[in-house]
Parts: structure tokens; sequence; C-alpha cells
């Protein structure tokens, strides 16, 4: 059983984390009526995005909620800048109903690089776990600043090492209600190394040095698919022509016969070495398979 952390533990031990924590109005008694649900017994911490471009007051929104949704929103709120912002102390509209076998999965700690999937909503969260909302279009285009990055994980990790659990016990809204898709661009198995990273050193002394500068993120994946496929997820062949750059994948998959069979005619020229028909041919099938793998990769 875990009880709810009061206002200043919480502010306290996202300060001891290294947070560049800030103070909304009364945050520390605002929050949803009793009527409203329970807060607590607390499972574990939740990600979200804002949906909210530059010219937004994220904060204030978080706080107040709109007219379809009483605020808070969340305990917290990350801005791009990478400042964390209370914003309530208590039960908060962010979770929604969720999934009891992803909760049981929180509470276990016990899953694979992601919790069972988020296929039923039966189970309050804004009673089960701490949210924070961070500051994103939610569009798969805005970027997510490094400084924001990391604020986010040290936040999560804040929460987590006060209640002594491991990384599996933050999770993304997208892991935990049917439908729901943020925060967008973050890697769930990704985050949650991190966080175990920030964990495993002293509170506050993670930081951008510690990381593995080899990990790549989702928005580098996403860089890297846009390079590769075009607008209509046709494949960009390097070597074609200017005038026309791409080519569908039947015409990639063409293209890469063309050379299998230039190859194998190259093979066949080798004959001078002494090697037999038969050897001669099970070279030419090696390297067709060889690029028949590489296809499938
Ligand atoms: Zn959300």
């Amino acid at each position: 059983m875990a009880d709810p952390l009061s206002a200043s533990r919480l502010k306290a031990t996202l300060v001891r984390e290294g947070c560049s924590v800030r103070e909304y109005r009364d945050w520390e008694t605002h929050r949803r009526p009793p009527s409203t649900g329970a807060f607590g017994p607390i499972n574990g911490v939740m990600m979200h995005h804002t949906v909210t471009g530059p010219g937004t007051d994220v904060v204030a929104l978080i706080y107040n909620g709109h007219s379809s949704l009483p605020g808070p929103l969340s305990q917290g709120c990350i801005t791009k800048s990478g400042t964390v912002w209370l914003t309530s102390a208590g039960r908060s509209n962010h979770a929604g109903l969720g999934d009891s076998d992803v909760l049981r999965a929180v509470i276990n700690e016990s899953y694979g690089d992601y919790p069972p999937p988020d296929n039923q909503a039966n189970t309050d969260g804004n009673a089960r776990f701490y949210g924070f909302e961070c500051e994103n279009l939610g569009d798969g285009e805005d970027p997510w600043p490094r400084v924001q990055y990391v604020a986010m994980v040290k936040a999560a990790a804040a929460v987590l090492r006060e209640y002594g659990w491991t990384a599996k016990s933050v999770i993304a809204h997208k892991e935990w209600q049917p439908g729901k898709v943020d925060p967008r661009g973050i890697d769930m198995k990704t985050f949650r190394r991190d966080v175990a990273a920030c964990l495993a050193l002293p509170a506050g002394s993670w930081g951008p040095e510690q990381e593995d500068s080899m990990a790549i993120t989702n928005a580098d994946a996403d860089k890297i698919a846009t390079a590769v496929l075009n607008r209509d997820g046709l494949i960009v062949i390097p070597g074609a022509p200017a005038d026309n750059p791409t080519y569908t994948t039947k015409y990639a998959f063409t293209e890469i016969l063309k050379r299998v069979d230039a190859l194998t005619a190259k093979v066949d020229a080798l004959e001078t070495t002494g090697l037999t028909d038969t050897q001669m041919q099970a070279v030419a099938e090696k390297v067709a398979d060889v690029l028949a793998a590489r296809m499938e990769s």
C-alpha cells in the first residue's frame, strides 16, 4: 500500500533529483474533489503530451483544465524548457479508465520491454498514477528538446525513487488507456532504460553526460525513415536520376534483381579461376541468398 506523497515531499523529491521545479498558484491544495474518486493507493507514474504549441499558457491549462475536462489535468507539467511545474498534489484528470492487466504488470513490475496490451478501460488510473503532462503538439513532428526529455526522465525517476520502485513503474498514457497515443514520439522502452540509468545513480547525478551517445530516439528513427521513404511511402534509391528520385517498392525490387543478375554474370565470368560449374552455381546462389536476406531485414 503506497500512500500519496505530501505536497512538500513531492516537491522535495523532485528538487533532490535535480529537476528545475516551479510551483503554480495553489497547487498544494488544488485537486479533483473526493466525490470524483480516490487518490491512492499509488502504483506508478504516467507520462503524457499536452497537445499544445507556442502561444498556449500550458501550465495554466494543466492547472485549470478546459470546458470538457476540469483541472487539474496532472500533478506536474514539464515545459519545453525543462521546467517541472507543480500543478497539483492530489487527484488529477490525466489517466482516465485503463487496463487492469497493465496495472497488475506495473504493480508487480513484471513485464518485458512493454506492458501487456491496453485493451480494457476498467480501472481508475487517476487514483493510481502520478501524471506528468509534457508540452508537445503531439503531431509526431514537434520535437522533444533534450532539456525537456532529461527533465521528464528525472521527474519520473524522482517519484519512483521515493517509493523504492524500478523503471517498470513508469508507463505512458498510450500504454494505459485504449486509443491514446501520448506521449507521441517517446519510445517507452528507451525512456524506461534512461529512468533505470538515472535510478542506478545517486539522486541528482544523472544527466546528459551519462547518456549513451549511440542510442537513437524515435525522432532519430523518424528522420532516417523520412530519408529512405518519401511522403507516399516510396523507397528513395540512392543514385536514381534526379528527375525521378523515387521508385515504388516493385521498381525497387526490380532494381535489386537487376543487380543480382549483374553479380551473377560477374561470378560466371570468374570461370578462369578454375572453379567448376557446380562451385560457380553455389557461389551465385550464396550471393543471391545474402542479398535476399538484406532485402528482408
Ligand atoms: Zn494523456
